[in-house]
């Protein structure tokens, strides 16, 4: 049998076959960080695992880059590349199982299309802050979010995959088979292979109470000070995190500070409603807000609430570190950077991951920092290209004085495409690991097009 020729393509491919030339090409190459531009050789739009086969099998064959797509986040770019784009986005549906509380995701499907289809049987697992971001490339970095204190990180509560390896098999992830594999898939990013299907344990979570609240950044110190202490041993079904946040012209915000920075703090309390205000009281104490959107809301509705300060087509630069302990010296090279955050998209998120996802042992799956507390993002994003030096400069003075303070290693799914030579940091104990499940299923680095583990 001859190489796979893109004529046979198109007839093996149940879904779109798109090269340049095509009057959809600008839009199938493009993907969510604007600074990205490259030119595919051919983009296979996936109708089912077969499609993903056929554009593994022609990547392969032909000796060609393979990019493959979900939600299109990742900030350096890993969903298109000059060779072959595996796009899933076609393939976004969410089936739940309420009676045994499990969900089956697509390989293309975002958070808000599995929330929108678990909240109607009051039930969720751990997503994504923002409701475009792609359930595939979230969960296999590990998937940080609200409910993670209590219901550990997405990969946790994972329970089976269907993947497609770089010799175009299909095959079942799960602790019962291909068990090296499915320990990879949990934090070790893209390297495995394409994921068609994920099957995730849900938890009772509908309404939440919380919201965004807003301080005065004199309150800054004050506000990081409590998090820190106060998020060591809140209950677990509290989600909590402080940004850097300018405030855009929304209208609980008072109109003459529009435009103003502040600190904020965003809450998600997904214990029964009635005891929302009484959990999130001690945070009152500390100063008080000048602006807030808190209350009683669909999980959906908070998943999706910042969605509109972070549309597609932005420029992206962003850096990450995991910290143990956000000690007094990290907290001042905090307060030193955060207030400088230069527009409304741009932000600094210090994540919570203890709880739940502290109890899972450090090498029972590929994602490793599980003594750390914190996850941080400096996240950089704004819209105007010919700001990119100053906004990247602002990402990288941020990082300079807070990485001293902070772990060597930092979330896989944060990091920029100049992290590459941090891959191995990030994964400390559990790297030669995967190193050897990488050999065993895809010695050929077909799957490089990510942060890649070598061979
Ligand atoms: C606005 C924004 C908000 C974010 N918020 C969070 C957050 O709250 N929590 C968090 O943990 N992360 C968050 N992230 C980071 C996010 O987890 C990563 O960007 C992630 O890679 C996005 O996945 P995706 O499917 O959307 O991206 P894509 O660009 O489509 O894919 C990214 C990578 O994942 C791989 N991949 C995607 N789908 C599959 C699949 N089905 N099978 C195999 N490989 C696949 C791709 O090969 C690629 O390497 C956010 C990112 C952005 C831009």
């Amino acid at each position: 049998m001859g190489t796979l020729t893109i004529e046979q393509l198109r007839e093996r491919v149940r879904g779109s076959v798109i090269t340049a030339g095509d009057g959809d090409y600008d839009e199938a190459r493009r993907v969510y960080n604007a600074m990205i531009d490259r030119r595919p050789q051919v983009v296979v739009r996936c109708a089912n695992a077969g499609d993903v086969m056929a554009a593994v099998d022609f990547a392969r064959e032909n000796s060609l880059d393979l990019a493959v797509r979900g939600g299109s986040h990742s900030v350096p770019g890993f969903g298109v590349c000059d060779g072959v784009v595996a796009d899933l986005s076609p393939m976004r549906g969410v089936r739940v199982d309420p009676t045994n509380r499990t969900a089956r995701a697509e390989g293309g499907a975002t958070w808000g299309d599995f929330n929108a289809a678990t909240y109607a049987f009051g039930l969720a697992t751990t997503g994504g802050i923002i409701s475009t971001t792609g359930v595939g490339g979230l969960t296999l970095g590990g998937g940080i979010g609200y409910l993670d204190r209590g219901l550990g990180l997405s990969c946790d509560n994972l329970i089976s995959a269907d993947v497609v390896t770089a010799d175009g098999r299909l095959l079942h992830a799960s602790d019962q088979e291909n068990q090296d594999l499915f320990w990879a898939l949990r934090g070790g990013s893209g390297n495995f292979g394409v994921v068609t299907s994920f099957k995730f344990r849900l938890s009772p979570v509908k309404d939440i109470f919380g919201g965004p609240m807003f301080f005065e950044l004199d309150r800054a110190g004050d506000i990081l000070r409590f998090y820190r202490d106060f998020i060591a041993d809140a209950p677990e079904q509290l989600g909590l995190f402080p940004a850097f946040q300018i405030a855009p012209p929304l209208p609980f915000i008072p109109e003459d500070r529009h435009g103003e920075p502040f600190i904020a703090l965003v809450s998600c309390w997904a214990g029964p409603l009635d005891e929302g205000p009484s959990v999130l009281r001690p945070i009152r104490d500390v100063a008080p807000t000048v602006a807030e959107m808190v209350g009683p809301m669909p999980y959906p509705a908070l998943n999706s609430a910042f969605d509109g300060l972070v549309p597609p087509g932005l420029q992206h630069y962003w850096k990450a570190n995991f910290n143990t302990e956000l000690t007094d010296a990290a907290i001042e090279a905090h307060l030193e950077h955060g207030p400088r955050v230069p527009v409304v998209n741009s932000t600094v998120h210090i994540y919570p991951i203890n709880g739940a996802c502290h109890r899972v042992a450090q090498d029972a799956t590929a994602f490793s920092y599980r003594d750390a507390s914190f996850a941080t993002v400096i996240a950089g994003m704004w819209p105007d290209p010919s700001q990119n030096e100053a906004n990247t400069e602002w990402v990288r003075g941020y990082y300079q004085a807070t990485a001293p303070h902070s772990e060597e290693g930092g979330y896989i799914n944060f990091m920029a495409a100049d992290d590459q030579d941090r891959i191995a940091t990030n994964y400390r104990g559990n790297y030669e690991r995967l190193v050897d499940i990488k050999r065993k299923y895809d010695p050929g680095n077909l799957f490089h097009v990510n942060q890649n583990i070598k061979p």
